[in-house]
């Protein structure tokens, strides 16, 4: 994009979305409902379109030139994935269904290694999907979960995390963003807290991936997963980032075909990593359709996205914080794109279907993480979640409209 005009840019980036162009109940959509899906740009559905119709073919098994050509678009994708997180090598990338299918096939793969009285650690900010996989395969293992506590503001307390980590500390495993508070984590920091103890780390950063840039070899991170469709791509794909040796040391956690070197009645041995994780025929349009979502993602830049999103992120709590008797639910310091709130003593429920009679889409509920909604003695928080594509005008409506719900509601 040549021009720097913010208005002319935020015009061309609404343009990629078709969505955005919805009437819900006879209103313009305002779609601040990012952390949970974003919408899809033009290029991506494009892309997904003209495989189906040009290149399909089922992949890795056939000669003929559709499958190849099917092949090779599937691992065009992977290695534009592994570029995009400065992975040394795309066999460092496995596709999976998405974050949730990535974690449960490190808990259930690399998780085997774990001893009785091995101990796994997560946050008490995770998302469902970072915390069942590991109540899972601990509960199998005899391991021990331990939950790294978060203060009042949601931010991970380092100091007790320091003071848990141990030689028997095998796993921690935490979200580099809160999907409920916005809270960033300080990745590196844990990171390098985990390795010193020789503890493995894994980093769920399905709420980071469509902000800002992720360099896992910088990191020195193990493990590392996302979904596309959070990054402005298909639903049904995802990625896990292992590093090499981790993912050659690891068995295969599904069997059936495409995973395989050969196979007896009895026995198997097992292709290499990635495909060792990748049994039966995978989401090939998805890939390639994550793949899109990549080269969108780069045509505009981090500078562009991150600048836009910053300033509407800024814009949201002025918003917020013009509303009276409206309470934040998350305050950290360092924090971006969702911010939960409650209006009042009026349940999120009903703050959310007023809100979407005025064609706004905010979530509502616990959000898939129950254990900090019971920490907090909450029924649930209303989430507004902004990315690029959102705009100022769509803020001040927001604004209008929830002090219009407090009225409707009795308590303005
Ligand atoms: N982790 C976090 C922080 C999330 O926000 C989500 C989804 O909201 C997930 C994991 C799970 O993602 P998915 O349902 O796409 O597998």
């Amino acid at each position: 994009m040549q021009t720097s005009d913010p208005l002319l840019i935020e015009q061309h980036i609404r343009k990629d979305f078709p969505s955005l162009e919805l009437q819900v109940h006879g209103r313009p959509l305002v779609y601040l409902d990012n952390a949970a899906s974003t919408f899809k740009p033009l290029p991506v559905l494009d892309a997904e379109r003209s495989f189906y119709i040009e290149k399909y073919a089922n992949v890795h098994r056939g000669v003929h030139h559709l499958s190849q050509e099917a092949t090779r678009c599937y691992e065009e994708a992977r290695a534009k994935v592994a570029a995009f997180l400065g992975a040394p090598e795309s066999d460092n990338i496995v596709f999976t269904k998405g974050c949730t299918e990535a974690i449960n096939l490190v808990a259930q793969s690399w998780g085997r290694r774990l001893e009785p009285g091995d101990e796994v650690l997560v946050t008490a900010m995770e998302h469902h999907a970072n915390l069942v996989p590991w109540q899972m395969i601990c509960a199998q293992q005899g391991a021990i979960l331990r939950i790294v506590p978060i203060d009042e503001k949601g931010q991970t307390d380092l100091e007790a995390l320091e003071s848990m980590l141990n030689p028997r500390s095998k796993m921690l495993a935490f979200c580099s963003i809160s999907n409920v508070l916005g809270s960033h984590n300080p990745v590196q920091t844990m990171i390098r807290m985990a390795k010193a103890v020789g503890c493995t780390v894994l980093v769920d950063a399905a709420q980071a991936v469509a902000h800002g840039p992720i360099r896992v070899t910088e990191l020195d991170v193990d493990f590392l997963c996302f979904s596309a469709h959070k990054m402005y791509g298909p639903t049904g794909i995802g990625i896990l980032y292992g590093r090499r040796e981790l993912l050659h040391s690891m068995p295969p956690w599904q069997g059936g075909g495409d995973m395989i070197r050969e196979v007896d009645y009895q026995v198997t041995s097992y292709a290499e990593p990635p495909l060792r994780f990748e049994a039966g025929t995978p989401p090939i349009a998805q890939a390639i359709g994550l793949g899109a979502a990549v080269d969108y993602l780069q045509s505009w830049g981090w500078e562009i996205i991150m600048d836009r999103e910053k300033a509407l992120y800024q814009h949201l709590q002025v918003v917020l914080d013009s509303i009276p008797d409206l309470r934040k639910i998350g305050e950290a310091t360092d924090r971006s794109s969702a911010q939960s709130f409650l209006l009042g003593q009026a349940h999120p429920y009903d703050v959310g279907l007023l809100l979407d009679s005025m064609g706004i889409a905010v979530r509502t509920g616990h959000h898939c993480a129950q254990p900090l909604m019971k920490r907090w003695n909450l029924p649930g928080t209303v989430r507004a979640s902004v990315c690029f594509y959102n705009t100022f005008n769509e803020l001040d409506y927001l604004g209008q409209s929830l002090l219009k719900t407090q009225r409707m509601l009795g308590h303005g």
